[in-house]
């Protein structure tokens, strides 16, 4: 048997109840074959795939809070802390009914090869909770983001792990994580990412993980002697990634036709209205029959469909496992030549192989979203430099990194004879890096 598949098997063996974590490591150990095959010797000696597949540390811990009616309630938090020998811990923090170990670790350990691809010092980890913050007051959010912060202040820091946003984790929730933090600890330092501008966010953080996913595709259609202008897209979500990925797309002369959430989806043949979306999703926190009720091009369907749509570019930005097999084959039916994820493992594996195998070009989450965890680098140089850059400045350099982004992990599916693979060129490109600092700090 392989090194690869030892290690799976044992992963496997070790996790039978964490699917999410199994489907992300078999996904990346077995693309990273060809570079494991490389040096075998020394990785199995140094053991670094067992030591890359088991967390630093895992920590859990009860979140006891008070809601309207005086009644207490309690979810549980949990930060996994994945690997930091590039960087601190970094990585976002997401609450969701659906959050448990298994998916934290799959977040988690996906983020150590995205963060390498940055080419920023950062290493990976990610947490959240059980939490809903769906239909929630603001007292009981707050009271919630101060009981959970009044444990995880004491596992991170600014050099130590800077948690971030994700689902259900937006500036309201950092704001108030962050307060609780300088409460306890006296002090200010760049401990979360996201944060407000006027307390030490970064202009063009908000929009960096969509922007970037659209700087990444327009590379790569580029690099192919195409362009965005006047491509129809599809995109799953209407959050964070979704919006500011429509507005991007729009802005580099695409349409894009469909957006989601957890209960429907939109088809809208003259194109996404973005400011309207916002107004729904932002600032009323609504479901998007509003959209649909305020726009008169637009159809609302129930439950999912947004993959059905006919379309050149599939921008994946709502959730893990929400791009199916059957999906792939409606999609690839309907001509689509490029499907690159906001999200983190939006297309299951199967889906995934056969729109390769189909010769779609495809960029997965750790790559094409990588541009948000990059900014929030960003936004932690900013706040040790007690400075704030321009919105051009960190867009521009934004769009360098995804632009680098591609090139390398373009170079390295080429290096290893696999040319076309971008997910196989992400994730040795990451593995190169984090494995090379691994070896040389030692058995550690
Ligand atoms: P948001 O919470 O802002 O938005 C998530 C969107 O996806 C919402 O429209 C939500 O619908 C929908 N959604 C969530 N869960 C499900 C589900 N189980 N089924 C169907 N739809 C669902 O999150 P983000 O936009 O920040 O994150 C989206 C994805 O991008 C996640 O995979 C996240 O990990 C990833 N990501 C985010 C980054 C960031 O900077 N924000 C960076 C890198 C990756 P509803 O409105 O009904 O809840």
């Amino acid at each position: 048997m392989s090194y690869v598949d030892e290690i799976i098997a044992k992963v496997s063996e070790k996790n039978p109840a964490e699917p999410e974590f199994l489907q992300t490591v078999e996904e990346v150990l077995t693309s990273l074959k060809p570079a494991i095959e490389k040096n075998e010797e020394v990785y199995r000696r140094e053991a670094i795939l067992e030591r890359l597949v088991e967390p630093d540390r895992q920590i859990k811990f009860r979140v006891p809070w008070v809601d309207d009616k005086g009644q207490v309630q309690v979810n549980i938090g949990y930060r996994v802390q994945f690997n930091n020998s590039i960087g601190p811990y970094k990585g976002g923090l997401r609450l969701h009914p659906s959050v448990n170990t298994g998916i934290i670790k799959f977040l988690g350990f996906e983020q150590i090869f995205k963060n390498a691809l940055t080419g920023l010092p950062i290493g990976g980890g990610k947490g959240g909770s059980d939490f809903d913050p769906k239909g929630k007051s603001d007292r009981e959010i707050m009271a919630f983001c101060q009981s959970f912060m009044s444990e995880l202040y004491k596992h991170i820091g600014a050099d130590v792990d800077v948690p971030a946003g994700d689902i259900g984790t937006g500036a309201r929730e950092i704001g108030y994580m962050y307060g609780q933090y300088k409460k306890l600890t006296g002090r200010y330092e760049g401990v979360l990412t996201g944060k407000g501008l006027s307390y030490g966010g970064s202009l063009a953080r908000t929009e960096a993980t969509g922007y970037g996913l659209l700087y990444i595709t327009q590379e790569l259609l580029k690099c192919h002697g195409q362009s965005m202008e006047g491509k129809v897209c599809v995109v799953s979500g209407a959050g964070n990634v979704a919006i500011y990925a429509i507005q991007k797309a729009h802005q580099m002369g695409a349409k894009v036709v469909t957006c989601s959430d957890s209960t429907g989806w939109i088809y809208d043949p003259e194109g996404i209205d973005v400011e309207l979306l916002k107004e729904v999703k932002e600032v009323k926190r609504a479901r998007l029959t509003e959209y649909a009720a305020a726009r008169p091009s637009a159809e609302y369907h129930e439950g999912r469909g947004v993959w059905s749509v006919k379309c050149d570019i599939a921008l994946p930005c709502a959730t893990q496992n929400e791009l199916m097999l059957d999906d792939a084959k409606a999609l690839v039916a309907n001509g689509v030549m490029a499907v690159c994820e906001g999200a983190n493992m939006p297309t299951t594996l199967d889906a995934t192989k056969y729109l390769q195998e189909k010769g779609v070009w495809f960029i997965g989450g750790k790559a094409a979203n990588a541009g948000g965890v990059a900014t929030s680098a960003l936004e932690m140089t900013q706040n040790s430099e007690r400075l704030s850059w321009t919105f051009e400045e960190v867009d521009s350099k934004l769009q360098q990194i995804m632009i680098n982004i591609y090139h390398n992990i373009d170079d390295t599916a080429k290096r290893y004879g696999v040319e076309g693979d971008y997910v196989a060129g992400a994730n040795i490109a990451g593995f190169e890096k984090v494995a090379e600092a691994m070896l040389a700090q030692g058995v550690c």
